[in-house]
């Protein structure tokens, strides 16, 4: 008998009626012949709201308490599913993530995770029940705590359990009908994408399309777990997110032999760009600035330094998540004297936008078309970062939806047809 393991996001069980129709799916693939675990996030926006609760009561909520609330959101989407799966006279039981054997580390809000042992959802499966998993949480043996694992996490979750159970597939349904050439809620000609090998798809995620949660993919890949990601309000096919791209991509009869050479462009409207001026030019000033920054556990992207000035000076701009930049200007203030810079500036108000491609390693001219684009379209440039298979710029946050469209119609990705957006808010 073959195990599947299905991952329904918030918009797919937003309500009571998106519940059932979610149980009926799950009863279909039950009753076609397969082992199926349910990984649920929580109903909606709950999270968000949750978390807005939490904000109007105090604005540094002890992280453990923290996790617990929002641990909450996802155990009432499996109680409820797992009902609605009796209903239709299927036995289901629900598990909540420490149940599930998700170990991980102690640290709230962006746990990691250590070990998955997953013996009572095997147990339940055995019994002939379908199993339900609360996505996004653990629980930290050193800790005894209940912990979540960072926003989207539920993907990861859904990973981790498929690489564990050795599932023969593992579904992430969600309100689009699946991966496109750039988020359809801002370019409406976005394509379907019938295939994308793990690495394109890493960088797609760690640009921002938050389709798939980045640390998804990475375990996804690290594992071998084929991911098919679709839609829970049709039947299509969606996109098939494949591990090693040198061996598995298959390609059809008459398709051309050669990958295309973008995948796809990516947004993120969630990091904020610091940036350090009058940083002496001697050696060893960088690495104090990102020990600081680091010590403050924030994740910082694109990183750019001035050639220095007749001061013997130069300014280092970096990005780093909206989330951590309080935190981190806060620690650079606090040793401003030993560092020797002269100001800090920090701008939320920006975006970044990213073209993801393997295929771009070899083909010449894609950074020229990109910043044509760009120019094409007024667009004024904060900074520049450029790997072997992407392209990222920092714009105003005012400019970023435009900046997304102009680049996704100059590499020729538009559709005939608009992209269908099921469900959800987007939030
Ligand atoms: P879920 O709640 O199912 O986890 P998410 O909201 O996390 O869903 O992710 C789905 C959303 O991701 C879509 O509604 C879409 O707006 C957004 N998105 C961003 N980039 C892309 C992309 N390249 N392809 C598809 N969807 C994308
Ligand atoms: N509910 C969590 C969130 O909104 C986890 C998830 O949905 O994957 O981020
Ligand atoms: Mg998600």
């Amino acid at each position: 008998m073959s195990l599947i393991v299905q991952k329904y996001g918030g918009s797919s069980v937003a309500d009571a009626e998106s519940i059932k129709r979610v149980a009926r799916r799950v009863v279909e693939t039950k009753r076609a012949g397969h082992q199926v675990v349910v990984v649920v996030s929580a109903m909606g926006d709950t999270t968000d709201e949750l978390l807005d609760l939490a904000a109007d009561i105090t604005a540094a909520p002890p992280s453990r308490e923290m996790d617990i609330l929002l641990s909450s959101g996802e155990r009432m989407s499996m109680a409820l599913l797992a009902m609605a799966i009796h209903e239709l006279g299927e036995s289901a039981q629900s598990f909540t993530g420490s149940q599930a054997g998700m170990i991980t580390d102690a640290i709230h809000g962006k746990a990691r995770i250590i070990e998955v042992s997953p013996q009572r959802v095997q147990e339940s499966l055995d019994a002939g029940h379908v199993g339900i998993v609360a996505g996004f949480q653990g629980m930290s043996r050193e800790s005894r705590d209940i912990t979540t694992m960072g926003r989207g996490g539920s993907d990861t979750t859904a990973v981790a359990l498929a690489a564990a159970l050795h599932a023969d597939a593992c579904e992430i349904y969600t309100d689009v009908d699946g991966v496109f050439t750039a988020d359809p809620r801002v370019v409406k000609t976005a394509r379907k994408i019938d295939e994308i090998s793990s690495e394109d798809m890493l960088e797609m995620a760690a640009a921002g399309s938050k389709v798939l949660n980045l640390r998804s993919v990475e375990y996804a890949r690290r594992f071998g777990v084929k991911l098919h990601v679709r839609s829970s309000f049709s039947q299509l096919e969606g996109t098939w997110v494949i591990p090693d791209p040198s061996d598995v991509i298959t390609i059809q009869e008459g398709e051309p032999l050669e990958q295309p050479i973008i995948s796809g462009v990516a947004h993120d409207s969630s990091e904020a760009k610091l940036t350090i001026t009058g940083v002496p030019d001697i050696p060893g000033k960088a690495a104090e600035i990102f020990n600081l920054i680091a010590e403050a556990g924030t994740n910082i992207d694109m990183i750019v330094q001035n050639v220095s000035d007749e001061t013997k000076t130069t300014n280092i701009s970096f990005t780093l998540p909206a989330d951590d930049g309080p935190k981190s200007t806060e620690i650079l203030q606090a040793h401003q004297e030993r560092i020797g810079f002269e100001s800090l500036a920090y701008d939320e108000q920006v975006g970044k936008v990213s073209l993801i491609g393997g295929g771009m390693r070899n083909h010449p001219g894609v950074s020229a078309r990109f910043f044509t684009a760009l120019r094409d379209a007024g667009i004024n440039i904060g900074l520049i970062s450029t790997s072997e298979i992407r392209v990222s710029v920092i714009t105003a946050a005012a400019d970023l939806e435009k900046a997304v469209c102009a680049i996704h119609t100059a590499f020729g990705l538009d559709a005939d047809q608009e992209a269908t957006v099921y469900a959800g808010t987007g939030r």
